[in-house]
């Protein structure tokens, strides 16, 4: 599946090889190739059941509620909260990783569906206090490697 639309994205994956080797360590696969090309568009797509209508992420070719095959990506509005946190003091270096004081990782539970959650990180100016477990965030785009990568502001109160 050739991506055709415009070409202001810098790192255009028009192969399944080329896409493996942009995201080298995400596990591409048949099942989730289109979710990561969504990401380099800075679109975060989820599986959804066109029968009943329920979410599913990581993506799955058969809904797991009704048994339908009619699973087709979507957008997800990008704001939830805090779910899950994590603070990681050692790993592999990685670009914009900071061990010291801990590396958030945060499952974010969307607000779509409950128990839809996504895993990721915070930005880099996400104050660090607030970096909690029930805090809102909503969706934005940053780029580790030059690749774009989404990640958790918080929310803007409206
Ligand atoms: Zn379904």
């Amino acid at each position: 599946m050739a991506k055709n639309s415009e070409e202001t994205t810098s790192n255009v994956a028009d192969s399944d090889e080329q896409l493996i080797e942009l995201f080298a360590g995400h596990g591409i696969t048949r099942d989730n190739a289109a979710h990561f090309r969504g990401r380099l568009d800075r679109q975060l797509l989820m599986a959804r059941c066109g029968d009943c209508g329920r979410w599913q992420h990581p993506t799955r070719p058969m809904c797991p509620a009704c048994w339908s095959w009619d699973m087709q990506l979507e957008e997800v509005a990008g704001r939830g909260t805090i779910h899950l946190l994590m603070k990681l003091h050692q790993g592999p270096a990685a670009d914009g990783v900071d061990y010291e004081g801990g590396h958030p990782v945060i499952t974010v539970e969307l607000e779509e569906q409950p128990a839809l959650r996504f895993t990721s990180t915070v930005t880099a100016d996400f104050p660090t206090d607030q970096v909690a477990i029930g805090t809102p965030v909503e969706l934005e785009w940053t780029e580790r490697d030059g690749i774009p990568m989404p990640v958790f502001a918080p929310a803007v109160s409206s």
